[in-house]
């Protein structure tokens, strides 16, 4: 078997990788991406939130990324029966980017890779990590190329950014279970027709939940070309109760939310459900000798805050500054420089995503009366600062967030 030698070897040019290797190509690092698909590839996520921005920036990107032409995102609404919400994120509590995008995620992790090659990385497309020996002096992978060729590659340091493909934690044997019960989605891209005076704002994502199933809830994302993606999210066993195709399921469940239902009335549902089951995963580690794990191949939570990319860039960022000391001769701890800071941020969101399922979070924020100053600390942790300790939401959620529902509920 041949064997090639790289500096650093990218599993995966989803969000996580794309975005690491801008970042270490600006180090002038020798960056191989190796990409099981051919892109584009259709992937779930399409919502970004505007702490991505400052990543997007700093990866050298952002231009590539605004010339896209993607949905200008500003917030998200919320609805429930009669009640009615929305966050904007411009006037929120911590500083830093207050608009982000909306994106098909085909053309947008597109863009981010082409991004990478033209600062330098390599990518190599329809390439397959098929196995992986870190017990040596070096990583090494085993790779599979679209001619069914298999060959060996060392690295001095293996990023995996396979996302739901988890090729590390599955041949690692790191995978380790996520606290969080096991959902389904249904998803779909419609052609929405919803009228323009209809008072539907395609600058938010528009969340809506059950009305009478506060765990289900749905996702409406519109995109630049007069397409919205429409999801909805329950445990596999509630969406059990309903019979016929994925598309006709989605539909069936659609017509059960009124406001939803009357948005999307003229909607042609021109594209075949889509489904995925149980996504939510944590790993034993996040790191080991001569590799880390980047954005869902680490840990993966829910999508009702949309906060996977975001989280998926944060550790790109963090594994490229602890590369970049590495080089430089200073110490790294993997597990005090990388882990523990992307775990506080993960950790913060993790509060507000079980709160959300238990309901208090949606009584929080449907309340009426809720003070414009909590509202705008709460419009930072939904546009993604939830690394931002100067906000109190941040620094003690759990605490915060248990005496925020108390004044709700009472
Ligand atoms: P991915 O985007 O999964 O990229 C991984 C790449 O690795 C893929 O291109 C894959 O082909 C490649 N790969 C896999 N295995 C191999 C292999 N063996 N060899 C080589 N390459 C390989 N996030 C948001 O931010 N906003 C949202 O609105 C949102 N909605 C979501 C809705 C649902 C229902 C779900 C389940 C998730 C949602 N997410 C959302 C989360 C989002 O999808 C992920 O967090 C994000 O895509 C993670 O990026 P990544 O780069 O880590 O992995």
């Amino acid at each position: 078997m041949t064997q090639e030698q790289t500096d650093v070897l990218i599993i995966g040019a989803g969000p996580a990788g794309a975005v690491a290797a801008g970042l270490l190509r600006k180090q002038g690092r020798q960056v191989l991406i190796l990409e099981r698909e051919q892109f584009p590839r259709f992937s779930i996520g399409e919502s970004l939130l505007p702490q991505s921005m400052e990543f997007i920036e700093a990866a050298g990107m952002l231009q590539a990324v605004v010339e896209a032409g993607f949905q200008y995102k500003n917030g998200a609404a919320f609805a429930c029966g009669e009640q009615h919400t929305q966050f904007d994120f411009r006037d929120k509590y911590s500083p830093g980017w207050g608009t982000t995008y909306q994106v098909q995620r085909a053309r947008f992790d597109q863009v981010l890779a082409m991004q990478a090659a033209r600062m330098g990385a390599e990518v190599r497309y329809r390439h397959e990590v098929l196995a992986v020996d870190v017990t040596g002096q070096r990583p090494r992978v085993e790779v599979r190329d679209q001619d069914g060729h298999t060959h060996g590659i060392s690295a001095n340091f293996l990023l995996d950014a396979s996302g739901f493909g988890r090729v590390l934690p599955r041949l690692l044997d790191l995978e380790y279970p996520s606290a969080f019960p096991q959902r389904s989605a249904l998803f779909t891209h419609v052609q929405d027709n919803i009228p323009a005076g209809s008072g539907f704002d395609r600058d938010k994502i528009l969340i809506t939940v059950h009305p009478q199933h506060c765990d289900v809830w749905y996702w409406t994302i519109p995109f630049s070309d007069g397409r919205c993606s429409q999801g909805v999210v329950a445990r596999p066993e509630f969406l059990a109760q309903y019979p016929g195709c994925d598309t006709q399921r989605l539909r069936a469940l659609v017509g059960e939310a009124p406001g939803l239902r009357r948005l999307l009335k003229e909607s042609a549902w021109d594209t075949p459900a889509r489904s995925i089951t149980g996504y939510s995963a944590n790993v034993k580690s996040l790191w080991g000798k001569g590799f880390a794990l980047l954005g869902n191949a680490g840990e993966f939570l829910d999508p009702v805050f949309s906060s996977g990319v975001t989280i998926a860039f944060k550790s790109a960022s963090l594994a490229a500054n602890c590369l970049q000391r590495q080089a430089q001769g200073a110490p790294v701890d993997w597990e005090s420089d990388y882990a523990r800071p992307l775990q506080a941020g993960v950790n913060t969101f993790r509060v507000f995503v079980e709160s959300w399922y238990a309901g208090g979070f949606q009584k929080v924020i449907f309340h009426a009366k809720s003070s414009p100053e909590i509202r705008r600390m709460i419009a930072s942790i939904l546009a993604g600062y939830v690394w931002d300790t100067g906000n109190p939401y941040v620094a003690e959620p759990r605490r915060r967030l248990s005496v925020l529902e108390q004044l709700c509920c009472g």
